[in-house]
């Protein structure tokens, strides 16, 4: 079903939010569509089995095609995303690779920004370029650097915006502009803003993707991905989820239903906290460098401001070079901060990463550590503290020698 752009315009979003993708009367009166389960669906008679098979209606005969839990995640993702259709995945990375993989043959050119999710770019690196696919990267910041590397034979561009570990904001209109110039099709990760904050079908995207597994499941409790297609994109996107036998556990969708119902309040919560410890770094003498694009200063801020309607809690800081003993104290310090991947959960996070050495079209990075953070649903004030106690005892642990700083820092 397309989802009418008077129906997303209209109604608040919490309003939104708390009544899609929903029909008790279907449901034995149940508030919440309940989990099904179910491989096999009967037909009663050969002319139903037939008008099931029916291409008008391809999702009734059989459970790898959906259900009516499946299809209530699908609208409700889509009547936010304003697109044509959506279809779910069992990962976020699989909503990647299977749209990537479905529109591109031997002989395209796929252009990916430098900043992509770091297993995206795996699977571009090793599996289309070995079915004779020619990736290529472009640098995030750099619209002519994109516009140079645009060929004819461009068929697909991926973008991230901002980059999920160094926060470099995307213009993503002008990059769909040329891109469909050429007649190459826009994919972008959404995950970061949520479907709530950048409308990406809106501002040009062919193919819009989120790892429901962050914040539309929001619990860290669940993998899914979910991609939404316009009219133009929605064929080739269906027919590859379909060729490769995409399904997602019901049990799954069900938790990212339920996830999406309080989407809209927590989002604001993790935007607030946050913008709060992001604030509160960027005042403190030993860190170099804070990368979120909702903090005015930021080089990505006036996209920002241009083209979100809000900021989610992840963003990262770049620490002063500190030796491997202080690294640990600072991580041994946390009292709430987890030391894990994902992000998008209830719970905050923090992770030294060292995104650089793979990249081959930006190279510029603050020397020092990067330390990406999820501000989670705890008290901003019991964060900040927290953050500051752990960096008070990484300093305390001792002033590195030189050479000691110099082993610390990651290869650049
Ligand atoms: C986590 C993540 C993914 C992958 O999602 P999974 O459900 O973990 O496979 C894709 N893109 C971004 C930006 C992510 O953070």
């Amino acid at each position: 079903m397309n989802c009418p752009p008077s129906a997303r315009l209209s109604v608040d979003t919490h309003t939104r939010l708390a009544h899609l993708g929903r029909s008790p009367a279907d449901h034995a009166g149940l508030v919440n569509v309940p989990v099904y389960r179910g491989s096999t669906i009967l037909a009663n008679s050969l002319e139903e089995w037939d008008s099931r098979k029916s291409v008008s209606n391809p999702m009734a005969s059989y459970g790898r095609f959906g259900s009516p839990l499946s299809r209530a995640l699908e609208d409700s993702i889509c009547e936010l995303e304003g697109g044509f259709r959506s279809i779910l995945f069992p990962s976020g990375l699989s909503a990647c690779t299977h749209t990537l993989v479905g529109l591109l043959k031997a002989g395209d050119h796929l252009l990916i920004s430098d900043s992509v999710y770091g297993p995206t770019r795996h699977f571009a690196d090793q599996v289309l370029a070995r079915m004779q696919i020619e990736v290529e990267y472009f640098s995030p910041t750099d619209l002519s650097d994109f516009e140079h590397r645009l060929k004819d034979n461009t068929r697909v561009v991926f973008v991230e915006a901002p980059g999920s570990m160094t926060f470099e904001m995307q213009d993503v209109p002008a990059i769909a502009a040329y891109a469909h110039r050429t007649g190459a099709l826009v994919v972008m990760d959404n995950t970061w803003a949520t479907p709530l904050y950048f409308k990406a079908i809106d501002h040009g995207v062919d193919i819009s993707i989120h790892a429901a597994t962050k914040y539309i499941i929001g619990h860290s409790d669940a993998l899914l991905g979910v991609a939404t297609a316009n009219e133009r994109a929605w064929p080739a996107l269906q027919a590859s989820a379909h060729a490769f036998g995409e399904t997602a556990g019901p049990d799954d969708i069900f938790l990212a239903l339920r996830g999406l119902r309080t989407l809209g309040v927590r989002m604001q919560r993790h935007w607030a906290t946050g913008i709060a410890l992001a604030q509160s770094l960027l005042q403190h003498e030993d860190v170099l460098d804070v990368l979120h694009p909702g903090l005015p200063g930021d080089p990505g801020h006036s996209l920002w401001q241009r083209d979100f309607t809000g900021a989610s809690g992840l963003f990262a800081f770049v620490l002063r070079p500190m030796s491997k003993a202080q690294l640990s104290v600072l991580f041994r310090s946390f009292k709430l901060f987890g030391i894990g991947l994902s992000w998008g959960g209830f719970e905050s996070l923090a992770l030294l990463a060292d995104p650089m050495p793979v990249r081959t079209a930006t190279r510029c990075m603050n020397q020092g550590h990067l330390i990406r953070i999820h501000a989670g649903l705890e008290s901003a004030d019991d964060l900040i503290a927290d953050m500051h106690q752990a960096l008070a005892a990484a300093r305390a642990a001792g002033v590195p020698s030189h050479e000691q700083a110099q082993a610390a820092l990651p290869v650049s």
